[in-house]
């Protein structure tokens, strides 16, 4: 998904019907699917973001973006007559927040832009989506991929609880966090104990593997050809703004399965803990997404 953020601070949040003033506004890029791509992209991934914005300011703002992030933005498609996904955003000096989202443009987005993307979704290595677009139309674009022998990365997110039960069979890789893994599974996820039972009931869904992310905590392993559940944690940092800290991980996860397909899962998601833990020292999404010379040479 595109969302352009539209973000105000304010003392309090405005009640019904009322006016305040505020002391900072500021507009950002976000969405799901374009936050992960800019991260594989700042890595050094060749990227191709598959999308729909409107046909106005923000719509050639948001392609201009990912140009110069260097993504391929030739199934980014452009909507006559509606506006381009939107979140408007209040938080108040306690750090709670208001927001409204209008997904616009990205509801548009359905089988004939499919059809005109065949040739790159069957082209590229992994394939990565989520749930801010139609269902039906990530549903598609992962039997697609699997046609093609595409390695397939599912973030369920933002989670419903009646998942189309073919998302966990064309997911090789089922990526989610705590909130998300509580959905689906019906039980809190709070532990690691908890993490672990859950990725066992999600992998018996049918996928190949499920890494669920866990915020301080790090993250959970479990692979179909595996036998135990691994906890990978997280290093220790002083976090600052953990927005977006998920598509961090999964645009880094990304990148190491088309880049390094012959890394262990476990060793993908202790690299991707690194760049996502980098990303929360910093304020903002893609603005805190460190690039491949912002990180140790280690990790590549
Ligand atoms: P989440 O979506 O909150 O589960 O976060 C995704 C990933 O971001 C985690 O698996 C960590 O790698 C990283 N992360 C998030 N919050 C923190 C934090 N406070 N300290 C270190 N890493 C974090």
């Amino acid at each position: 998904m595109f969302q352009w953020l539209l973000q105000c601070q304010a003392p309090r949040l405005p009640k019904a019907g009322e006016t305040i003033h505020g002391h900072r506004f500021f507009t950002g890029f976000g969405g799901k699917g374009a936050n992960q791509c800019i991260q594989a992209a700042k890595l050094g991934a060749r990227t191709a973001m598959v999308g729909k914005v409107g046909k106005d300011f923000f719509g050639d703002s948001y392609i201009q973006n990912f140009k110069d992030n260097g993504v391929n933005t030739a199934c980014v498609f452009q909507a006559p007559d509606v506006a381009t996904g939107a979140a408007s955003i209040v938080v108040n000096d306690a750090g709670e927040n208001a927001i409204v989202i209008v997904a616009g443009a990205n509801l548009l987005l359905g089988a004939a832009e499919l059809q005109a993307s065949l040739p790159a979704l069957s082209r590229t290595t992994v394939l990565l989506c989520q749930l801010e677009i139609r269902p039906e139309c990530s549903l598609q674009a992962l039997r697609t991929a699997r046609q093609h022998n595409v390695k397939t990365i599912f973030n369920p997110a933002p989670a419903v609880p009646d998942l189309d039960p073919d998302f966990y069979t064309l997911s090789d890789v089922l990526c989610c966090n705590e909130s998300e893994a509580e959905l689906l599974t019906g039980s809190p996820v709070a532990t690691v104990e908890d993490a672990r039972r859950a990725s066992g009931e999600l992998l018996g869904r049918g996928c190949g593997a499920v890494l669920l992310t866990m915020g301080a905590q790090g993250c959970v392993v479990l692979e179909a050809k595996g036998a135990a559940t691994h906890h990978v944690p997280a290093p220790a940092v002083t976090a600052v703004d953990t927005t977006g800290a998920g598509d961090s991980f999964l645009g880094a996860l990304a990148f190491y399965m088309a880049h390094y397909p012959a890394l262990p899962l476990e060793e993908m998601a202790r690299r991707a803990n690194h760049i996502a833990g980098v990303s929360v020292q910093a304020v903002g999404t893609q603005a805190s997404y460190p690039s491949r010379t912002d990180l140790p040479a280690e990790l590549f």
